[in-house]
């Protein structure tokens, strides 16, 4: 019998089974291997009698985004921020709007080599605030996405995660000790769409959240995109608002997107401006202070406003800043509220623009 010859760095998050698999701790599916198997998410994989990272120190490539685009409303705004990914992931969403990347089994798409202090450096000398864990879940490839964050923290980059949130107790703590922003894609309020699209749970994603908001100095914000009659409905919204507003209080920036045909999920059509309209009106009915709608041209929806006075604080067009009226503390520059985020200091100049950037790996 042949067995594939994986390569890869000692992963962490695993056990030994009595039965001779050895089991990963990392997300709920809990994976158990044997001997050259990989787990579903493809990238954690056993290697005799560890597990390794597959796609340790290999990106899917680098790009210099805005933070706006993340997306993170409330945390340095109008920066660039570093953005990798690398390949896999642990959910299975039919929606997946970077499928690309996360369904990616060609390991060898995985060109741009990049050690943990060559990004720092390049995060650096690019004049990024901030690198981010996105395109696909950071929660599959952690080990390399902390040794990034120690290398970024060491020079005074932020980290930023963008992940779905679906994984167990330990390693979440382990990762969020060295983040310091998250944008958690909630993705419903039901199970049945979780199990049904993603092959998930939602249970977890929520604890996922509350461990963030309550347990860390991390700023959060969630992102839930809407999907025409699978989770758009009223009374979900209404679900997830309230949870919201009990579990994390009225501070969490809230973004509700609009999804596009993608994937396995062809013959469901774009969601309309007035859904995300009505999800963000319910939302703030529900009390939650910064709501907004993305993936649609909507300054209203866009901008942030003061949950005081109502003064409009910061003005958007897509990912522009087009008005600011906060103080370099991040308070209310008419009545003197303050604003829930990470402000510091006037608004970066960074723009819309999107910039693919090369990390030199031999500058390690
Ligand atoms: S991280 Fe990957 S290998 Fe580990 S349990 Fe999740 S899907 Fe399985």
């Amino acid at each position: 019998m042949q067995h594939d010859v994986i390569e890869g760095a000692p992963a962490r998050h695993w056990h030994a089974l009595a039965d001779g698999r050895i089991q990963c701790d990392v997300c709920p599916r809990y994976c158990r291997l044997h001997d050259g198997q990989r787990g579903l998410c493809f990238v954690r994989a056993r290697r005799g009698e560890e597990l390794v990272l597959t796609t340790y120190g290999r990106s899917s490539g680098f790009c210099i985004d805005p933070i706006e685009k993340k997306p993170l409303n409330h945390f340095l705004p109008g920066t660039p921020v570093l953005s990798f990914g690398t390949a896999g992931c642990n959910l299975t969403c039919k929606f997946c709007q970077n499928w690309d990347i996360s369904k990616a089994r060609e390991l060898d798409r995985l060109q741009d080599q990049a050690s943990p202090e060559s990004i720092a450096r390049a995060a650096q000398q690019s004049g990024c605030r901030s690198v981010a864990y996105t395109y696909n879940d950071p929660v599959i490839f952690l080990e390399y996405a902390i040794d990034v964050a120690q290398a970024c923290r060491a020079r005074g980059i932020r980290n930023v995660a963008v992940s779905a949130g679906y994984m167990c107790a330990e390693p979440r703590a382990e990762f969020y000790a060295h983040m310091d922003a998250a944008n958690i894609d909630l993705k419903a309020f039901t199970e049945g769409f979780y199990k049904k699209l993603c092959t998930g749970a939602l249970q977890p994603v929520l604890d996922t959240l509350e461990y963030i908001r309550h347990e860390t100095d991390v700023w959060l914000e969630i992102t839930t995109l809407l999907i025409p009659g699978h989770n758009d409905e009223p009374a979900e919204i209404e679900a997830l608002s309230a949870w919201i507003m009990d579990h994390l209080g009225p501070d969490v920036p809230l973004h509700f997107t609009a999804f596009h045909p993608d994937y396995k999920m062809m013959d469901v059509a774009r969601t309309p401006h007035a859904t995300l309209t009505r999800a963000r009106d319910i939302a703030m009915r529900h009390g939650l202070r910064y709501v907004y709608t993305g993936n649609v041209h909507d300054e209203a929806g866009q901008s942030t406003y003061c949950p005081a006075c109502g003064a409009r604080l910061i003005g958007r067009d897509w990912y522009d800043i087009t008005g600011w009226s906060l103080t370099d503390e991040g308070r209310c520059g008419v009545c003197d509220a303050p604003c829930a985020g990470v402000f510091e200091g006037p608004p970066g100049t960074w723009g819309r623009k999107r910039r693919p950037l090369f990390v030199d790996p031999l500058h390690a």
